[in-house]
């Protein structure tokens, strides 16, 4: 059984249909990168398994319970996190604080304390009495997913962590990627940055206008058929 099941979910705003029957599923411990052009649904996929964005219950089975449609803090106690683009960080708090928030709906002991979240990330315990928005958006990204973490999470879910950012602060953001996947931890990426998708993610999906459109493994998918799936067919 895949950790995360979703089976033919719809999502809607109002009368606009977003995501139509999807079908995707996550295994325990792997890192699925969501790629996909700007509207493609993403970001939607990613609220309405947080519980942000409407669903129908057994659309979306997490551990083999129906969660979907559950209110947000109901979902997070399941054991799925979230980084929201961009980072959205409380900026009356310090950084610790921000850190602290996210441990509210803390499951059980697992590894992730303050303290390993400044092993993880030094720069986040050298500023951790800074309010959030004083530091560079790298370092917001970095205590974003610290925050998620702090939840002790089985399912992360970030979305669009490179936006905005330089590659060098890329690369130190993905570098954490290996230390999180050593716990267990599945991983869900909304990247639009095709490349970086490809090189950290076990399976990639692509979405074009709400539909899955391409799923593999990178190695096995050739660049014209994710062409062809992100942009669709000439
Ligand atoms: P992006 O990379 O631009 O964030 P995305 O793939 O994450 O794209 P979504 O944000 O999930 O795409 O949007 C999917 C569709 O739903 C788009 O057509 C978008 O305009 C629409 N949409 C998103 N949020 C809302 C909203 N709050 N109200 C109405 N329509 C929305």
């Amino acid at each position: 059984m895949a950790l995360l099941d979703i089976h033919t979910l719809d999502a809607f705003y109002g009368d606009f249909q977003a995501l139509f029957g999807l079908d995707l599923a996550v295994e325990a411990g792997e890192t699925l990168a969501i790629i996909g052009a700007n509207g493609a649904g993403k970001s939607t996929l990613l609220k309405a398994i947080t519980g942000l964005v409407p669903a129908a219950r057994e659309a979306i089975c997490f551990a083999g319970q129906a969660i979907g449609g559950l209110p947000a803090a109901a979902i997070m106690k399941h054991g799925i996190a979230m980084v929201p683009e961009g980072r959205k960080l409380f900026p009356s708090l310090t950084v610790e604080e921000n850190l602290l928030i996210g441990g509210w709906g803390r499951r059980g002991s697992g590894r992730w304390t303050l303290d390993a979240v400044y092993g993880l990330f030094p720069v986040l315990g050298e500023r951790r009495r800074n309010p959030g928005t004083a530091l560079s958006g790298g370092q917001q990204q970095m205590a974003a997913i610290g925050r998620a973490l702090m939840s002790n999470p089985a399912l992360l879910l970030c979305d669009e962590i490179s936006l905005g950012l330089a590659p060098i602060v890329i690369r130190d953001i993905y570098a954490a990627l290996p230390a999180i996947r050593a716990e267990g931890t599945a991983v869900v990426l909304v990247e639009q940055d095709i490349v970086q998708a490809l090189a950290v993610a076990d399976r990639v999906v692509c979405l074009q206008e709400g539909r899955a459109t391409l799923e593999g493994r990178p190695a096995d998918l050739t660049r014209a058929a994710i062409q062809a799936a992100y942009f669709g067919q000439p």
